[in-house]
């Protein structure tokens, strides 16, 4: 059974330009090529890698991607104590023609990173898809894009996420120079400066002491930064008003997961995906913030015959109950249903019961989407996200569940979206 502590389903939301894409690409290319600095580099893999550029084209516009995050045990570096991370990148549609399809992303994911454009801040799309994630109560963390563009001003988007989405948006870098000139940030945890090479894509970095002209600054931010999570942590709290000083990177990074998994803070971190930069430190922020599948509720849904309220835990040992988010054509596999699996363990060629059919439907295959292939696997567990192949009926929005169990997860009855014939 996987430890579901070191999975992530997340989705990454922005404004159509923000550079989602890049982002998504960076990510894909970070996981699935070199690790990190210090991780033995599979020559074979970076070929493998290049020749199916193509297919890595077709798994970013995939409904979800699957990958892994070697999350690092000390200043970035790999080792063998590092923890993998799993991750399902959940693709939340950027357009707001696709605001049904944002809805029923926002139903299967735990939590968000929010993208925005240093320049262009929060746009019209960023408040559709931040309200739908309020709706669904999901945590989020802020990654301020394209710090290296003319007219970038991190501190100007924090503002605006305050002001126009109303959220309790905290810095937790304040970034190192501007625009052409932006090459790192101040780390305001650690109270560092961090510094990155962009020529081995950011997978390394130099730790400097916070330049002398940004210190004021710096500590002003973490201050208020230390105000916004105190109250999730008592000792925090004590040492706060005794010794801010005192109050250790491991204190400060649990306080901030639990104020952003209870909605209190969103977290604002900044790079440049296309320039490398940042990206990868964003990833650990979701390993650090966001919430597994065992952080959040119980999933709740109703007895279809009964209309009693039931519940199912993230746990493989419960009845299987998995809901239909997402069916698309793969030029490889054919159609895919993409589920989230909320509770229960599936064998792949076993069968589950669709419940607004009342039919029972064979999953013959279930494959895992990853960045340059499509793996299949023999079966998926709670907490999980993966794509059933071969079936005969399944909508989005339909439930899978073990027969002898039944469980309507969404009553919610949402349309495919029109097609217009000309
Ligand atoms: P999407 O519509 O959100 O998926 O945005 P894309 O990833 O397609 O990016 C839109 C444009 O912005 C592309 O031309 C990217 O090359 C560019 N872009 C993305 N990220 C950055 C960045 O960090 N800095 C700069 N200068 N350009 C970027």
């Amino acid at each position: 059974m996987a430890d579901l502590r070191f999975q992530r389903n997340f989705g990454i939301a922005a404004h159509i330009d923000a550079g989602k894409t890049t982002t998504t690409e960076r990510i894909l290319r970070y996981t699935g090529m070199i690790h990190r600095i210090g991780e033995v580099h599979d020559g074979a893999a970076t070929t493998d890698w290049m020749e199916q550029e193509k297919e890595r084209g077709i798994t970013i516009t995939s409904a979800a991607v699957s990958c892994q995050w070697n999350f690092p045990t000390d200043k970035g570096t790999v080792t063998p104590e590092s923890k993998k991370y799993s991750f399902n990148i959940i693709d939340t549609p950027g357009h707001v023609d696709f605001t049904v399809e944002v809805e029923r992303s926002m139903r299967v994911l735990d939590g968000l990173i929010a993208l925005f454009s240093a320049v262009d801040g929060v746009e019209p799309q960023s408040e559709t898809v931040w309200r739908q994630a309020n709706r669904y109560k999901v945590p989020r963390i802020g990654f301020v894009n394209k710090m290296d563009r003319s007219g970038a001003d991190f501190l100007n988007v924090v503002k605006q996420v305050k002001e126009m989405l109303g959220a309790k948006a905290v810095p937790l870098q304040l970034p190192i120079g501007a625009e052409d000139n932006f090459k790192g940030v101040v780390d305001l945890i650690k109270m560092k400066g961090i510094i990155w090479h962009a020529e081995t894509e950011g997978m390394t970095f130099d730790e400097i002491d916070v330049p002398a002209d940004m210190l004021a600054e710096a500590e002003e931010w973490r201050a208020s930064l230390v105000e916004a999570v105190a109250e999730y942590d008592d000792m925090l709290m004590e040492k706060f008003f005794e010794d801010p000083n005192s109050i250790t990177e491991a204190e400060m990074h649990e306080a901030i997961r639990k104020a952003t998994i209870d909605l209190s803070i969103v977290p604002m971190m900044c790079g440049s995906s296309f320039k490398n930069k940042g990206v990868q430190t964003a990833l650990d922020a979701v390993c650090r913030y966001l919430p597994s599948p065992v952080d959040i509720d119980a999933i709740e849904g109703t007895h279809p015959d009964t209309g009693e309220t039931i519940t199912r835990k993230p746990d493989a040992k419960e009845p299987f109950a998995a809901l239909a988010f997402k069916i698309m054509t793969d030029p490889f596999v054919g159609r895919l249903a993409f589920f989230r699996a909320y509770s229960g363990h599936l064998d792949a060629g076993s069968y589950v019961l669709n419940v607004r059919s009342g039919k029972k439907e064979r999953i013959s295959r279930i494959m895992k989407m990853f960045a340059n292939k499509q793996n299949p696997i023999d079966f998926i567990e709670a907490g999980d996200i993966g794509a059933a192949v071969g079936f005969k009926e399944i909508k989005t929005g339909d439930t899978l569940c073990d027969e002898n169990h039944p469980i309507t997860l969404e009553n919610m009855f949402i349309p495919e979206p029109v097609i217009a014939v000309a």
